[in-house]
């Protein structure tokens, strides 16, 4: 007698964030501070109501009006997700059939084609051009040409920064029979949303996740929004209390606190403005550094020397993202900005 792991997963290996103590993280993307006491204070006079010992509501009711208020949207085209990671896997693995395929773009956020692997079900890639765009045209051409059933994708993207319009993606959502997943993960930071068109698409899921410009990525809190027929069909696949009564509580009272989270956008919006002002001026005494503009809270740089700034910047205790040939840098503090570019810097002139 024995077990044996089947084939696509006796290979995989648990993920691994950075792990370690640096005084600097700049590597995930996440919001630069936590909250004010004003809110924390709010938020433990919440969780001192919260019955422990009772399941939480389904459908995160109120979670979910605070944030369809937060956007101004109907609140019955939302539901809400243990992080966007949940929602994910949860509509690769439903609207999809076996013997289905799906497309995804690169270079984007990995754990779409990771899923489709579990969910075993067939991923095609479409790549960028060289500037890192989504030819929106020869995509469509793909999808109606290859049988493609969904399609997913981060506007804007995580790692590049860039992203389409929100006349493109209508564009493109219009001319194809599949499913189009837009992870609008980091659109606080841009004004391209098609958050509040979802009723116009038969075929449109956007995702949105607590994580980033919402500062909560302790909670585990993601959301998708769709038309009502799409909407009630992920309610009906999800599990049925996949957030728990915490994430529901603090999300609440996070997304009620409107003026602090959009001042606070706006100021990470600034940081990364001088944080992208800033490394344009390193490339621009450096050749193979090359620094593409960004719509979302970090700055993507192409160069050979990846490895060896992520490995200087560790040893200065700073954390960034390497990936290949690219690094990603996530807007932090002023303070924080200062000492990346400051590192990069003595980096260059050794
Ligand atoms: C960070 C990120 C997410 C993850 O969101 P969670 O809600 O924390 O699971 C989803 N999509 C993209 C593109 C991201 O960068």
């Amino acid at each position: 007698m024995g077990y044996e792991l089947n084939r696509k997963i006796c290979d995989l290996i648990p993920y691994e964030p950075i792990s370690g103590d640096y005084s600097i993280r700049l590597d995930a993307n996440e919001s630069p501070e936590s909250f004010p006491p004003e809110i924390t204070q709010q938020i433990k006079t919440a969780v001192d109501s919260i019955c422990f010992n009772r399941y939480p509501d389904p459908y995160a009711k109120e979670l979910i009006s605070a944030f369809a208020e937060y956007y101004n949207i109907d609140p019955t085209l939302v539901t809400a997700g243990n992080g966007s990671d949940e929602l994910i896997f949860l509509i690769e693995s439903a609207f999809l059939e076996k013997g289905d395929k799906m497309l995804v773009v690169s270079p984007d956020f990995s754990m779409y084609s990771f899923y489709s692997s579990i969910c075993e079900v067939e991923c095609d890639t479409f790549y960028k051009d060289n500037t890192l765009n989504i030819d929106v045209d020869s995509l469509i051409n793909r999808i109606n040409t290859t049988n493609i059933k969904l399609l997913i994708f981060s506007n804007p993207c995580n790692p590049t920064g860039q992203g389409i319009t929100a006349q493109q993606a209508q564009r493109l959502i219009s001319s194809v029979n599949a499913l189009v997943v837009l992870d609008e993960a980091y659109m606080d930071f841009w004004d391209q949303s098609l958050i509040n068109q979802v009723n116009s698409f038969s075929n449109l899921i956007v995702l949105r996740t607590a994580s980033k410009a919402v500062g909560s990525a302790a909670l585990r809190l993601g959301f998708a929004i769709s038309n009502r027929t799409v909407s009630d069909a992920i309610k009906a696949v999800k599990s049925p209390y996949n957030v728990n009564s915490i994430s529901q509580a603090i999300g609440t009272i996070i997304y009620r606190n409107k003026e602090y989270l959009t001042s606070r956008q706006k100021m990470i919006v600034r940081n990364k403005e001088k944080l992208y002002n800033e490394l344009v001026k390193i490339s621009e005494k450096q050749v193979d550094f090359i620094v593409y503009k960004s719509f979302a809270n970090f700055i993507f740089i192409k160069t050979p020397y990846g490895k060896e700034i992520f490995d200087y910047l560790r040893d200065n205790s700073i954390v960034i993202r390497h990936m290949g040939e690219y690094i990603r840098i996530t807007a932090g503090t002023d303070y924080e900005i200062d000492r990346v570019v400051c590192c990069i810097r003595e980096f260059f002139s050794r």
